[in-house]
């Protein structure tokens, strides 16, 4: 009895291994899904929607934003702070902006409703940090993942000024819109962060 037993199980064994072997083999000649990361990446797709950033426009050498707080109050998880003082022109100025990126679900949101496509999303999507303090973006930072605007072509420059604000997102692989801190990630350690550039107080929520 116990002879038969053994039997029984070096058959089960055998034939478990096979199997193994088979499946193995058969997937030996199907086409990898996996990437060599980082060192390899995947193509992200036209419309992927990456962290929120603030690329500069090649024209004048600054962002779009006009400090209308419109993504502020749109933004589901109100973690926009855009600060700003008034000017004798009676215009809003930008004095800082904030993203708690450790809340952001990418929705987008605030790109579609930005006026002047001052903010977008871009494709950057490696935001790892180390505490939740260094997920709070400033300016420099959104700056820095932003890059450049994309070159607007000349003739249709007017229509693309109509339709800014209908979410533009900047490409890490497109080559008008690299800059040399785009696609490197975001450092908080960044020095310039801070430098002058006035933080908006706390709450200031319009
Ligand atoms: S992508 Fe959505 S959650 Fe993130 S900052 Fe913009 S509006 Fe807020
Ligand atoms: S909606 Fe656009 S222009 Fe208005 S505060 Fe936000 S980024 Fe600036």
């Amino acid at each position: 009895m116990k002879r038969r037993r053994l039997h029984s199980e070096i058959i089960y064994t055998i034939v478990s291994l096979l199997k193994g072997l088979g499946v193995t083999f058969t997937n030996l000649w199907r086409k990898k899904v996996t990437l060599m990361y980082p060192e390899e990446r995947w193509d992200l797709p036209e419309n992927y929607r990456g962290m929120p950033a603030m690329p500069i426009d090649r024209k004048t050498g600054k962002d779009k934003c006009i400090a209308c707080g419109a993504c502020m109050r749109i933004c589901p998880e109100q973690i926009i702070t855009v600060g700003h003082v008034v000017g004798e022109d009676k215009k809003r100025k930008l004095t800082g902006f904030v993203i708690d990126m450790s809340r952001c679900m990418f929705c987008g949101l605030c790109a579609e409703i930005c006026p002047t496509a001052g903010i977008v999303m871009s494709d950057t999507y490696e935001i790892s940090k180390t505490s939740r303090e260094q997920l709070v973006f400033d300016l420099d930072d959104l700056h820095e993942i932003g890059g450049f605007h994309p070159d607007e072509p000349e003739e249709e420059a007017g229509e693309q000024t109509a339709s800014e604000g209908s979410g533009t997102r900047v490409s890490r692989n497109n080559e008008e819109t690299t800059s040399a801190g785009f696609g490197t990630g975001v450092s908080r350690n960044n020095e310039s962060a801070g430098g002058g550039e006035e933080k908006p107080a706390e709450g200031g929520t319009a």
